[in-house]
């Protein structure tokens, strides 16, 4: 029971080609709520997140969001349904300024003054840095601006790989941090991690793929026992 699910994927299998990577995944994201996606490498976080985003077809079972199945829909109506990624490395483009990486989001109705104004007033070293190329930016500082960017969408649904990859840990701890923030505003948040331990203090359930399934889910501080106590744990 409770509040019905924002996002749901039941039983959804996908392939690349003839290969099937997920092989019935069952995952649920409540509103404001964060949902940690662990597992080794190759499990299929990635990919189940592609599903999420409309990057990777659905070749059985269902995805549903807000109650609606959307199997078919592909990346755009997706972003339009409030459905907004930050794949793995952060897709801020390196060679723009901070401005003219949140100018691209302005195409969703916002002005750039708009976005501008809430990105500096979240993260005050991006405005530091409103001039400076991406590029030319700390992993940290380039990660504020991927968020910065995505939350110009106002989605409702974010969908994040692999936040900590490449960042000092204090850092990773700052940006769960937010995560931790956003979801307290009311955004729902899946998140694909390897590095557990940075997104289980933020994380309402979690849930272990492995082999293109998800094999538990449930309490986050369970699921990480069972990590830490298995060669999973690494
Ligand atoms: P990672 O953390 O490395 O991204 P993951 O758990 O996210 O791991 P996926 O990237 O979803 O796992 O990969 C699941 C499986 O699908 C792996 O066996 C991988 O080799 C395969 N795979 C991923 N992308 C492709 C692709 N474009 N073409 C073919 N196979 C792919």
């Amino acid at each position: 029971t409770g509040p019905e699910p924002l996002l749901e994927l039941s039983g959804v299998r996908s392939a690349y080609g003839a290969i099937e990577v997920l092989h019935g995944v069952d995952l649920v994201l409540h509103p404001g709520s964060v949902v940690a996606l662990l597992g080794p490498n190759g499990g299929g976080k990635t990919t189940a997140l592609k599903v999420c985003s409309g990057l990777q077809p659905v070749t059985a079972g269902e995805f549903r969001l807000a109650g609606r199945v959307v199997n078919g829909a592909d990346a755009s109506q997706l972003a339009r349904l409030g459905v907004c990624s930050i794949p793995e490395g952060r897709g801020v483009f390196p060679n723009l300024t901070v401005r003219e990486n949140l100018w691209v989001a302005t195409g969703t109705g916002h002005s750039l003054d708009e976005l501008e104004s809430a990105a500096y007033q979240r993260f005050p070293r991006l405005g530091e840095r409103r001039s400076q190329l991406a590029g030319s930016m700390s992993g940290g500082e380039q990660q504020m601006l991927a968020l910065s960017r995505a939350l110009g969408t106002a989605p409702t649904v974010l969908l994040l790989d692999e936040l900590s990859m490449g960042l000092a840990p204090r850092v990773v701890t700052e940006m769960y941090d937010i995560v931790g923030q956003l979801a307290a505003e009311g955004l729902s948040i899946l998140v694909a991690e390897q590095f557990a331990r940075a997104v289980l203090p933020i994380a309402t359930s979690a849930a272990l793929m492995l082999q293109g399934r998800v094999v538990r889910s449930g309490d986050p501080q369970e699921i990480d026992r069972e990590l830490s106590t298995s060669y999973l744990g690494g």
